[in-house]
Order: C-alpha cells, then sequence, then structure tokens
C-alpha cells in the first residue's frame, strides 16, 4: 500500500514521505528526490535534474537528460560522491528537526538509520561489498536489481578479443560450502533490501557452463535460500533464476540437461551472441559459431527456459558492417523466438580493446563514426522488430549505464 504523507519545511517547502517496506523516498515539492534502503542506506536521488544511482559498492552513477534523444553518463569521482552525500545528509538533518515536532515522528528511527550513514561508514561499505563479491562486471540491463550469487568467477574462455570484462580473475566454480557461505554473507550484506529485489542471477560470465551434477546442487542451494514464487512478508516474490552462457557453453548441455534446469527455476538465459555472421564471429575468437548458437537456443527453448540475445552493434568496423548486420538478423530470425524473450543491441566499447583494435587495423577497417553507428543500431532494431512482430522486446544495451 502505498503511504505519502507530507510536511511544511519553512526555507524547503513542502516535504513529501514516501513510506514503503523496502525504502523510504523523501521528495522536496515534488521535485527533488532521495530514496533510501532500510538500513538507511541511498539508493537513488533526483536533484537540480541529474539522477544518480548508488550500487551496493558504493559506487554512482550520474545520468543526464541532455537533450530530447541523449543522455550523458558517468560515475562519479570519490570527490563527487562525498559531496553527493554531504549534500543530502544536510537535506536530511534539516527535515528531521522538523519531522521530531510533527505528527510523523514514526519517521524518526528511518531519519535517524539515514543519518547513520556518513561518507567513510559508506566506504567501508565499499569494502565489505569486495569481501564478498569479485567485481560484477556486467549484468543484462532487465537483471540489474537481481541478487547476484556468484556460483562460479570469471570466464572459462576469456579469449574473446573485443572483451576484458574478465580478464582480472581465472575462471573458479565454487564448492557447495563456499557458495552457501557466498549466499549467508549476500543476505547479510543487502539485508532487509533484499526485498526490492525479484530475481537471482547466477554470476559470473558462464556459470551454466560448469558439470551438470555441481550445477544442480549450487540450484537447488539457491532454491533452499531463496525460495521462489512464494511472496515474502513485504509482499515481494523472487521470480527466478537468470544467468549468462556463452556459445561454447551451451554446446555441452543436452535437452534434458536443460529441462532440469528450468525444473529448479532458472527462467532466462542470456546468449552472448555478438554477430551472426561467420567470418566476423571467428575473427572475434568467439568460442563455438552462430549456427551452434541457434542450435543452442531451440534446446534451451524447447525446456521451457527463454532466452536473452545480445548483439553488438559496432564490431567489424566499416568493412564488415553489411555482412555483420544481414547475418546477424538472419541468424537471429533463425533462433524462432517467442515475446517472453529478449534482444538486446550493445555498442562497442573500443576504450581498453587493443588486442581488438590491432585485428581491425590488420585487416583494414576502420572504427564506425557516431552517426554510422546509430544507424547501425537503427537497422538492427527496425530488422530485428519486423521480422518478430509482437515478438521478443528489442532494446538497447547501454553497458556504461550498468551499476550494481
Ligand atoms: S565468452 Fe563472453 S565473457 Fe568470456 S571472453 Fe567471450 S565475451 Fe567475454
Amino acid at each position: 500500500m502505498q503511504v505519502v504523507r507530507h510536511l511544511s519545511i519553512p526555507g524547503m517547502g513542502e516535504v513529501y514521505f514516501n513510506k514503503q517496506p523496502y525504502h523510504l523516498t523523501i521528495s522536496e515539492n515534488l521535485q527533488q528526490h532521495y530514496s533510501f534502503d532500510p538500513a538507511g542506506r541511498l539508493l537513488t536521488s533526483y536533484l537540480n535534474g541529474v539522477n544518480y544511482r548508488r550500487g551496493l559498492n558504493n559506487a554512482v552513477l550520474r545520468r543526464e537528460q541532455i537533450d530530447t534523444d541523449g543522455k550523458t553518463r558517468r560515475m562519479l569521482s570519490a570527490d563527487e560522491i562525498e559531496a553527493l552525500i554531504a549534500d543530502i545528509r544536510a537535506r536530511v538533518v534539516s527535515i528531521t528537526e522538523h519531522v521530531q515536532y510533527s505528527e510523523l515522528t514514526d519517521l524518526l528511527p528511518w531519519l535517524h538509520a539515514i543519518l547513520d550513514w556518513d561518507y567513510p561508514r559508506l566506504c567501508q561499505e565499499h569494502e565489505r561489498f569486495r569481501g564478498i563479491y569479485k567485481p560484477i562486471s556486467i549484468l543484462p540491463p532487465d537483471q540489474y536489481q537481481a541478487v547476484v550469487l556468484q556460483a562460479a568467477e570469471g570466464c572459462s574462455w576469456n579469449r574473446c578479443t573485443f572483451c576484458t570484462l574478465y580478464r582480472d580473475r581465472a575462471f573458479r566454480v565454487k564448492s557447495p560450502d563456499d557458495f552457501q557461505l557466498h549466499i549467508h554473507q549476500v543476505k547479510d550484506f543487502i539485508g532487509e533490501a533484499i526485498g526490492l529485489r525479484k530475481s537471482l542471477f547466477l554470476g559470473d560470465a558462464n556459470a551454466l557452463i560448469m558439470p551438470q551434477p555441481r550445477l544442480l546442487e549450487l540450484l537447488r542451494i539457491t532454491n533452499e535460500e531463496f525460495p521462489i514464487g512464494i511472496r515474502r512478508a513485504g509482499g515481494s516474490t523472487f521470480q527466478g533464476i537468470y544467468s549468462f552462457l556463452d556459445i561454447f557453453g551451451a554446446e555441452r548441455k543436452t535437452q534434458h540437461d536443460y529441462q532440469a534446469l528450468q525444473a529448479l527455476g532458472v527462467k532466462r538465459i542470456y546468449v552472448g551472441l555478438e554477430t551472426g555472421d561467420q567470418e566476423l564471429f571467428t575473427l572475434l575468437n568467439k568460442p563455438g559459431s552462430p549456427q551452434a548458437c541457434v542450435e543452442a537456443v531451440h534446446m534451451i527453448k524447447q525446456a521451457g527456459i527463454a532466452v536473452g540475445i545480445i548483439l553488438l552493434a559496432g564490431v567489424g568496423g566499416a568493412t564488415l558492417a553489411t555482412q555483420h548486420v544481414a547475418h546477424s538478423i538472419a541468424c537471429v530470425t533463425a533462433m524462432d523466438l517467442a515475446a517472453d524473450d529478449l534482444i538486446y543491441v550493445s555498442l562497442l566499447v573500443l576504450s581498453g580493446m587493443e588486442a581488438y583494435t590491432q585485428q581491425m587495423h590488420a585487416i583494414g577497417t576502420r572504427a564506425l563514426t557516431q552517426s554510422e553507428l546509430s544507424q547501425q543500431v537503427s537497422i538492427l532494431k527496425k530488422g530485428l522488430r519486423a521480422v518478430y512482430v509482437g515478438g521478443p522486446k528489442v532494446s538497447l544495451y547501454h553497458i556504461e549505464e550498468f551499476i550494481y
């Protein structure tokens, strides 16, 4: 039930309070907003036309609409985070002074909890996070609010030329005991705010490649710790388990294996196809092939699990652009996707991709200009929407927007 109350505060105006089981949102004149979890940690804010989202690791993403079709996105520096926290705390101090003489005194415990989180204490949360998780390099956009469980760490392949996401760690599958301990640490760290999260994401890059008996054991533990489909005390429900899978791993599973995953709550598997063009796929050193990917997707879907297909716009540069687009649309078309599947078009990020850049230089291609890249995204999206009328949602995947 939504309960919004308000208070007139001299110098501040009308201040609104939306108290929910898992978050408190405060709004000044319905123009400046900030929200906090039940422990009092900042979740999001909207101040002077700028959105801020704080991650569990105390990173803060800044997003600002610059014109009708553009947004700027960047992570705040440590100094900027400190200034933001100080600004919001000063606002909450003023609000608390007035709330204590009002009829809203039931809000005081939450407001005092917020004031307990100054910048140094939030920095300690960063250290705590690092003790529980390896860096969470990326998630699919619809899973940014999942509870991430690192059943495995890293990528079992780690050799695609355009990807450096997991180069900082060796691939490792957790033992059942390690995984159980990890889950207990995650629950303790997120606390009651876990009620804001409605899905479970099994990390890292391809946890599903682990041997099936171990995978089933870790999924059983996940089910015991987070009952799926059962309404929790605050009203939210875990809808299921989600994970990435590269094609290399997909080739090793049978339909029966996928059915067992489905029976244990796996709802969607995200497959990084990147391109449907065999020449470019090989050049990128992706494991498997586009055709193997199509076959794996058919098998996954026949087992009753949805898929999320990820394409990479801009990859292959100008020389391979035409074949990348044509073969990617053809490949995704061959997957026979349905309305519960998803298609993401992600944008190639060149910074830090020396191996890929040298490779493209060697074949004599050049990076797409910004306008060519926008055009390629548009052609991919239009082409896929034309194939799948009323079918899977086709969306842009802004990896620079990712924060956990
Ligand atoms: S399989 Fe995926 S995570 Fe691993 S290196 Fe390739 S793109 Fe990166």
